[in-house]
């Protein structure tokens, strides 16, 4: 019994009370600063498309949250950080506890404070996260010493605040578990039981103190919990660009506002240009229509929400092939720069003037930064919370070449040569059916309408049709086809680029018109066809054409040729004979992989050739470009390491005397990069390992 009631005992009442006006201080702070984010963010251009489907999103949403799907990829780290999620959420009821505690150290949670399984779950859930947070602080610090610099993910991340965040879980968890020794110990707890079970040593700790110490420490140790909790909730509300903390909440958001509402990554078509949440009608734009991203106004809600939700972590770094190769480009590092850039600006009353592309001094983003991305979309792969950098590097794009014409003076040429001849490399448009007079098998050209017994268009593509090596490709695909019995046909000089140049380096209008050319070159020659059924070797043309041209009302059904062939070998309508003896290794094409997902297709097609594939190490997903992507392929590189020296390295390094591809631009940056390392390795299409398998004197 106490002679004094506790409330007045002190220094007790002032703890209590500096704790309790700390919260209303701490949640004032936060929630005013939570409204001020939110503004900022509803302050972005529309878009409405993110709120359709909310059933699937909350699905996906719940999906990917709970089994961490991306934090996997980095299995350690994904481990550890889904524990000390879950003990944000799951060690709330300590907190309450706590407050409990300053006023009556015997206080529990009504009706399951003494509940075994809540007890027990609850000091689970702590020592979980204690070694999830521990294994977090282990894996950045061994990261920065055994990868330094630029080598390190965590390189140009603001590790300090990362630090603040980290101790103070860590802290936290070790108040939550002294709090469960000293209750035990107030409790009179001399034995182990269950009450206890994971606090029991902290329990024996505290044993031999008198009830008046106890009671004292927990209010301590409660005030403690406390004010490192409020504390974290002041300074993250008063540091909006603290991802490493925000995401936490936001992260919820940014994965149910996804660009896809299933788990389909952010890959694939590129988004239609959109001005005030609506496409841009290219014949007939408004007077207020906005070009891409020019200044911070200019960028979308969810645009924003991806960059407050950033968490630093560095996993898109740790796979950009332009930060590889010592390019100044890192999609993390522009995704802050852009969330620092936009939440300094926004909301404004008046337009923004500042523009977020431009020199690498004054402006957030630098021309350099902005020309260096390959589009490849490893980034937008790694990302745990779902951020969409091509789609933002593509819009930045837009604008430079839309409204500032301000673009690298050899995508000039580039842009020049599709408007007048149709292909990049300005080929004469009467030579796109050459290669045709150099195979000795009857092909079917399409000269209007697509004959009744034809069943698939053969789209060759400006690579497959100009090229030399890629000319190779599409000529031992359309020698498959012969000898299979598919019957296809050509367009010949109906054929025009794809626009995948135009469209990934920023040209839209360009895209726009090569575009409506080819859709009225198809609708034309299918005609009334209700199937519409297309064969194509770059996977560029497979994007774009396939997918990208679906936001203009025109499908087709389309396959990559590798889904062909490998489709007719097992029908048994290709029967590959010679094995080959070669080792060989196969390049994943960015556009074929991790923007369309067809990895095995090549792989089942070689190892129906008799080939045993030795993978090099970055393979898949997680495939390292060739380089030639979001239109890099018309540009020079002049900055860092070459990206197909770094790739074809890794290829020599498997020891392959063969290197296979399925796209013609990786074969181009690949043969050039075997050149340039004076390397016997040859070079071929996973075509070409087919037809000598199937014709072993080819
Ligand atoms: S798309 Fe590729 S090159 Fe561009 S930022 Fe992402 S990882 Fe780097
Ligand atoms: S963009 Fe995504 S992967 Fe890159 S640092 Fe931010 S959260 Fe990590």
């Amino acid at each position: 019994m106490r002679e004094i009631p506790y409330l007045l005992t002190y220094p007790k009442p002032v703890l209590a009370l500096i704790a309790y006006l700390l919260t209303v201080v701490a949640v004032g702070i936060f929630g005013f600063r939570s409204y001020q984010l939110f503004k900022k963010i509803s302050a972005g251009q529309a878009d409405p498309s993110r709120f359709l489907n909310k059933r699937k999103r909350f699905t996906n949403m719940l999906r990917e949250v709970l089994t961490h799907t991306k934090m996997l990829n980095f299995t350690g780290t994904g481990i550890a950080h889904w524990f000390v999620m879950v003990g944000f959420v799951s060690l709330l009821g300590t907190l309450v506890t706590a407050y409990g505690q300053l006023i009556n150290p015997d206080f529990a949670l009504p009706i399951i404070g003494h509940f075994i399984g809540y007890e027990l779950f609850a000091e689970l859930i702590a020592w979980l996260t204690g070694i999830g947070i521990v294994t977090l602080i282990a894996i950045r610090q061994v990261t920065r010493f055994k990868k330094p610099a630029r080598s390190s993910r965590f390189y140009g991340s603001g590790n300090k605040k990362a630090y603040y965040v980290e101790a103070t879980i860590l802290a936290v968890v070790f108040c939550v578990i002294a709090l469960r020794g000293l209750e035990g110990a107030l409790a009179g707890v001399t034995s182990w039981n269950w009450h206890y079970a994971l606090s029991y040593p902290a329990v024996v700790a505290f044993n031999s103190l008198s009830t008046n110490q106890i009671e004292n420490l927990i209010q301590i140790m409660a005030f403690t919990k406390i004010f490192i909790s409020m504390l974290w909730f002041i300074v993250i509300g008063l540091n909006l660009t603290m991802g490493v903390a925000w995401h936490r909440f936001l992260a919820f958001f940014n994965l149910f506002f996804k660009r896809n509402p299933t788990s389909e990554n952010a890959l694939g078509p590129l988004p239609e240009m959109m001005s005030h949440g609506a496409p841009i009608n290219f014949e007939d734009p408004k007077e207020d229509d906005v070009f891409g991203i020019g200044t911070a106004a200019d960028i979308s809600w969810k645009g924003l929400l991806d960059m407050s939700t950033c968490t630093e972590c560095g996993r898109c770094q740790s796979q950009c092939p332009a930060w590889h190769t010592e390019k100044p480009l890192s999609p993390k590092l522009l995704i802050m720069a852009m969330r620092d850039h936009a939440l300094a600006k926004l909301p404004a009353d008046k337009p923004i003037e500042a523009k977020i592309v431009g020199n690498a001094h004054e402006n957030a983003i630098s021309l350099d930064v902005l020309w260096s991305c390959t589009t490849c979309g490893a980034c937008v792969e790694e990302c745990p919370v779902d951020i969409e950098h091509v789609d933002h590097i593509v819009n930045m794009r837009r604008f430079q070449v839309l409204v500032e014409s301000e673009f690298p003076t050899e995508l000039g040429n580039t842009f020049r040569n599709l408007e007048k001849a149709g292909n990049p490399w300005g080929a004469n448009r009467a030579d796109r059916d050459a290669w045709i007079s150099e195979v000795d098998f009857p092909i079917t050209k399409i000269e209007s309408v697509i004959p009744e017994d034809v069943e698939y268009l053969f789209w060759v593509g400006c690579a497959g049709a100009y090229e030399e090596r890629a000319k190779k490709t599409t000529k031992a695909v359309a020698e498959l086809l012969y000898m299979s019995g598919v019957k296809f046909g050509v367009l010949g000089k109906r054929e025009t680029c794809s626009g995948d140049p135009a469209r990934r380096s920023g040209n839209e209008f360009l895209y726009q018109i090569l575009s409506r050319e080819n859709i009225e070159t198809l609708q034309e020659t299918f005609g009334t066809r209700g199937v519409k059924k297309v064969v194509v070797t770059c996977p560029h043309c497979f994007t774009t054409i396939g997918r990208d041209y679906k936001q203009q009302g025109f499908e087709l059904q389309m396959v990559h040729h590798t889904q062909l062939l490998n489709q007719l070998v097992k029908e048994g309508r290709l029967k590959p004979v010679a094995k080959s003896e070669k080792k060989l290794t196969y390049h994943d094409p960015c556009y074929l992989g991790r923007h369309n997902q067809i990895y095995q297709p090549p792989r089942e097609l070689l190892e129906s050739a008799g080939i045993e594939i030795t993978e090099m190490p970055r393979n898949q997903e997680r495939s390292f470009c060739c380089g030639a992507g979001g239109g890099r392929m018309w540009m020079e590189e002049k900055i860092g390491t070459r990206i197909n020296l770094n790739r074809v390295d890794e290829a020599i390094a498997t020891g392959a005397e063969e290197v296979a591809v399925g796209c013609p631009f990786c074969r181009v940056m690949v043969s050039d990069g075997m050149v340039a390392r004076e390397s016997s390795v040859e070079v071929l299409d996973v075509a070409q390992a087919l037809l000598r398998s199937v014709k072993p004197q080819a």
